[in-house]
């Protein structure tokens, strides 16, 4: 072959990979145009500005001069899905912060802890999951879950509220407002009979009346005109729901503020989830008290006042012997002055001796005798004169402590007094004027040693008011306060000076009756339970009944308090599981 020919040869093959090569070049070109068409395709719908790039692009591609058309369009296109990301991350942290929104006011309601708990669990999600767009569709649904969960509960509860009894005696409207009546106790007189007769004209009771408190005014003797003590008060109240809030943050940064030692954190933290976690009327008093007790332990006052007294009387002490060291100098003196008085009548004496054997002449002992005798005449009157001013010092010295003693005796008197009165205050319910929980536990503790101690018969019943929340429900809370207190004094009245009573909280109660056997115990409680029935409380000239229950049980060997308290909640639990209003004795 010739050198042509070689040449020849050479450029058809290089001719020939060439084509190879842009045929290979044109196909992925293509394929790149196709996977460009698709991808915008599926990326539309995103954001208008991308949509709009995303319809150029196709359009570049579908034409010759891709590159110059290419160049133009890929900065607006960065541009584009950088603003589009930045608008979706808006997006999702306003979508989060909607849901978490929602939760927070769910959580808002008063829910038992079944709904609560993973309503909490979900709220501590949210952020994270709703990052990503995916999990919202879930998100949402989990929430409408929890939420219907929470409304039915409520549901369940408000349907309760209301009531039938509201409807029947009256006092709020239908829309569950508190009409504006005057705070003072309804009289039973002719005139508020007729006033309350013309105001309640009441609707058909749509369902029966629970059975404990139903107005057995038909039965019952009419309307009561003298105990006007049982007659309920008639209170304006605010709806909670409007202060709640409010009161709950006050509180709240109120107990923030406390340095509680550490013996109350435990305590101060429960209060502070009882707050957050929404409150009720009722449940604001007890919060009030034990936020007292937190602020009391936290400012020690009691003890601050008392140690105050203390250093007080330490700096009277150390007065009062720097006195008798006074007083003692005061002697160490006079003994000194005395000593120097004998000194110098001894020397006076001796001088006399020594004048009356040098004496020559009569006239000369006379003169000297004489001046020696006034000089120890005037020796004598001074010191007589200086030790009786010193013994008035005494004497005014030791008065002046005499004082200061009697005053330091009453003072710690006074102080004693007053820190029995305030040991008796802190046993004293203040509503009903009963022993409280810190009295029971004191009384009671002391009943069973002496029971285990010296044997005998003792006897523990728990009381607890039926259907006590319907009754605040109904007539407020002002009016549950007056049947409370009410129903402490008919019990204790009813009991004898060796039985226990005491206010156990809320609407319950707990005795304890030493000395008495079981069905004395039973015969007694059974008068209890009858007598609270027969109370005539009654609530704008209406008769209303109100009931309690309660479970009694007697110690038996070796049992401890808790044993025994335990038997008798079960006894109360018995009895109002088998419809109120009755005594059970625990069995066993
Ligand atoms: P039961 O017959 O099962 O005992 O029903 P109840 O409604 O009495 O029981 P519950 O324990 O549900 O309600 C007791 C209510 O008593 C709830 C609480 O708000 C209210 N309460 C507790 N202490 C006081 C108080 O000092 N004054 C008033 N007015 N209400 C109180
Ligand atoms: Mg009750
Ligand atoms: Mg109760």
């Amino acid at each position: 072959m010739s050198d042509e020919q070689r040449w020849k040869a050479k450029y058809l093959e290089s001719l020939e990979q060439q084509e190879k090569l842009e045929r290979r070049w044109d196909a992925r070109l293509d394929l790149l145009r196709r996977g460009l068409v698709r991808s915008s395709l599926a990326a539309e719908g995103v954001d208008k500005a991308v949509d709009q790039c995303m319809v150029e692009l196709r359009e570049i591609l579908r034409r010759d001069d891709i590159d110059a058309g290419l160049s133009a369009l890929i900065p607006r296109l960065e541009k584009a899905v950088l603003d589009s990301e930045q608008r979706r991350q808006e997006r999702v942290e306003q979508n989060a912060n909607a849901i978490e929104g929602l939760t927070q006011q769910l959580l808002k309601l008063e829910l038992p802890g079944e709904v609560r708990k993973p309503l909490k669990k979900f709220s501590k999600q949210i952020e994270e999951r709703a990052g990503n767009p995916r999990e919202l569709p879930a998100l949402l649904g989990e929430l409408s879950r929890l939420q219907q969960q929470a409304l039915s509960v409520l549901g369940s509860s408000e349907s309760e509220r209301p009531g039938l009894l509201q409807r029947l005696f009256g006092g709020r409207g239908e829309s569950g407002e508190a009409p504006a009546a005057p705070n003072v106790p309804i009289r039973a007189d002719a005139m508020a009979v007729a006033e309350t007769r013309t105001e309640d004209a009441l609707p058909e009771p749509a369902a029966p009346l629970p059975e404990s408190m139903a107005a057995r005014s038909t039965e019952m003797a009419p309307v009561i005109a003298a105990g006007d003590e049982y007659a309920l008060p008639v209170a304006d109240e605010p709806g909670y729901s409007q202060v709640a809030e409010h009161i709950a943050a006050s509180l709240l940064s109120l107990l923030g503020e406390l340095e509680l030692p550490p013996a109350h954190t435990e305590q101060g933290d429960q209060l502070r989830e009882r707050l957050q976690s929404g409150l009720n009327w009722y449940e604001l008093v007890p919060v009030l008290d034990d936020l007292a007790v937190l602020v009391l332990a936290a400012s020690n006052s009691g003890q601050k006042e008392f140690a105050h007294y203390l250093k007080q009387l330490n700096e009277r002490l150390a007065a009062f012997i720097g006195s008798i060291s006074e007083t003692h100098t005061g002697y160490q003196e006079s003994l000194d002055s005395a000593k120097a008085f004998s000194d110098e009548l001894r020397q006076q004496v001796s001088g006399l001796q020594t004048s009356v054997q040098e004496a020559t002449d009569l006239e000369s002992l006379k003169r000297t005798v004489d001046s020696r005798l006034e000089g120890l005449l005037s020796t004598v009157s001074a010191f007589q004169e200086q030790r009786d001013s010193r013994e008035q010092e005494m004497v005014d010295r030791l008065q002046t402590l005499v004082a200061r003693v009697n005053e330091m005796e009453q003072e710690a008197q006074s102080f004693r007094d007053s820190i029995e009165e305030q040991r008796q205050k802190a046993l004293v319910d203040p509503l009903t004027g009963l022993p409280n929980r810190a009295a029971w536990n004191e009384r009671s503790a002391l009943e069973v040693a002496r029971w285990q101690r010296y044997g005998g018969e003792l006897q523990l019943a728990v009381l607890d008011v039926d259907l006590f929340k319907r009754i605040n429900d109904n007539y407020g809370h002002l009016a549950g306060d007056r049947v409370l207190k009410i129903i402490a004094q008919e019990l204790a009245k009813r009991l004898r000076k060796t039985d226990f009573i005491a206010r156990f909280g809320g609407e319950e109660f707990v005795v304890l009756l030493p000395a008495t056997p079981l069905e004395g115990a039973e015969q007694l409680l059974e008068t209890l339970r009858a007598a609270i029935e027969a109370c005539p409380f009654h609530f704008k000239g209406e008769r209303l009944v109100i009931t309690l229950s309660g479970g009694l049980t007697g110690f038996t060997s070796g049992d401890s308090l808790e044993q025994a308290f335990e038997r008798a909640d079960q006894a109360l639990y018995q009895a109002k599981g088998s419809g109120r209003n009755r005594i059970i004795r625990a069995a066993g």
